[in-house]
């Protein structure tokens, strides 16, 4: 694995690392504040836009879109960008300041390879701008979704247009008063092969029969301002032409989705388990029990250790898998992006746990970023698909292979 980076790759670190330090984490805990103070809620921080001016003309903005998307790409390939977003995900909200935050990344990528110049024009733009938001509407209450074919909103056509009916949860961003558009995931088609019924379509969040009803709590937080909404479409009718690349194609788009979204998480959660690991060192140097450095016991030096293993373990397996992205596509590197979306999560919630463990009260507290980062570790074992749906794909696949 090549660790030797371009100067374009080096002097991006760079620039990131002094951002970092100059402007987020001075702010860090004012902004965790002020989010999760009750008077604030599904309202944005007022320091964002101009920290996302300053990381625009840094030449740190849209950093994950990989370079064969040609003029629109900061030209980065995912190999480059694995490094960036590790970095990015030490601090849990700030992607968004550098434009590369789930779910508009994922929802970018749609529009960037399967829009049309109009639907470009219209929604991508303004997206790869930061002007608005987006989400992405896949999973339902009423169904288990981790089978997406599952999945029973309705899409029927109407002369001009398409009907719009269902139930959606856990629509990450809708809350967001800047959310215009979404990308909703519903059937065309009922007769059709199990794969051909899918279809995917442009719903702007303004429409009429587009109801958000609740922003859900994810392991106790609210995740303001984007949130996790549940969403009712009732008779909701837009044109035809808001279809993404044709109907019975929604599993090809949601495949060429999330894979890329799957890797962009692991690479945050090995920025945030790498924190982890330091403030855990940190702690553990200048806190004393028993007459000694916590650090000094040896229990406190094995999760050390063991941490620092696992980290660079997962680390490695991302690498690869962005390196076989790159090389291959998303096709190309499916069985590796399933490693990496079994692998790191679990491996940054261990290493998470042993940094809070070793914080003892404070750990769980807000005083540090461990408890957030840990929940969202957590949470990342279920979204984007759950460990087992990975693992069963993963395993059926080895077994043929090798069987
Ligand atoms: C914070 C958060 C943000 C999210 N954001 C979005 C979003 O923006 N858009 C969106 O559409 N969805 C989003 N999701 C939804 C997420 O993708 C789903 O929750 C996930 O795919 C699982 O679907 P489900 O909740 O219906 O669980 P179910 O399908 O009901 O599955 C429940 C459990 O069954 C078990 N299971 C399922 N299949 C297998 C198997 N093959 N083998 C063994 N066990 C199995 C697993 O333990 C699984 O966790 C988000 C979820 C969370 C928590």
């Amino acid at each position: 694995m090549n660790f030797d980076y371009t100067d374009k790759v080096k002097d991006l670190q760079k620039k990131l690392q002094d951002f970092m330090d100059a402007y987020i984490y001075p702010v860090e805990k004012e902004y965790e504040e002020w989010v999760n103070n009750p008077a604030n809620v599904w309202q944005v921080w007022p320091g964002m836009d101009k920290l996302k001016e300053k990381a625009r003309s840094a030449g740190l903005w849209n950093l994950f879109l990989p370079e064969d998307y040609g003029d629109l790409s900061p030209g980065l390939t995912n190999l480059e960008y694995a490094p960036l977003a590790e970095m990015m995900g030490r601090v849990g909200w700030v992607s968004e300041v550098f434009n590369c935050n789930a779910p508009d990344t994922g929802n970018m990528e749609v529009l960037a390879k399967y829009g049309t110049p109009a639907q470009q024009d219209r929604w991508l733009k303004p997206l790869m701008n930061g002007e608005i938001r987006s989400a992405f509407l896949m999973t339902e209450p009423d169904v288990a979704s981790s089978d997406a074919t599952n999945v029973s909103t309705s899409i029927v056509a109407d002369g001009d247009e398409y009907v719009i009916n269902g139930r959606k949860w856990w629509s990450s961003g809708a809350m967001d008063p800047r959310c215009e558009i979404m990308i909703v995931m519903g059937k065309t088609d009922t007769e059709a092969d199990r794969h051909r019924q899918q279809s995917m379509i442009l719903v702007p969040k303004n429409t009429p029969g587009v109801t958000v009803l609740r922003g859900l709590h994810a392991m106790g937080s609210l995740d303001s301002p984007g949130g996790h909404a549940e969403v009712l479409l009732k008779d909701v009718r837009v044109p035809k032409e808001n279809m993404l690349l044709g109907e019975g194609r929604g599993f090809e788009i949601a495949q060429g989705r999330l894979g890329p979204g799957r890797i962009h998480h692991c690479m945050r959660l090995i920025g945030m388990a790498q924190r982890g690991l330091e403030l855990m060192c940190q702690r553990s140097a200048e806190r004393v029990a028993f007459g000694r450095p916590i650090s000094a016991f040896s229990s406190v030096r094995q999760d050390v250790a063991r941490s620092l293993c696992e980290i660079q373990q997962a680390r490695l397996l991302t690498l690869e898998a962005a390196d076989k992205m790159d090389k291959y596509g998303t096709k190309g590197a499916a069985e590796l992006i399933s490693m990496i979306k079994i692998v790191a999560p679990t491996m940054a919630q261990n290493v998470l746990d042993r940094a809070i463990q070793v914080h003892g009260g404070m750990g769980v507290s807000h005083d540090t970023p461990l408890f957030q980062m840990f929940s969202w570790a957590r949470i990342i074992r279920i979204a984007d698909g759950p460990d087992e749906v990975h693992m069963y794909q993963l395993g059926r696949n080895t077994i043929k292979k090798l069987g």
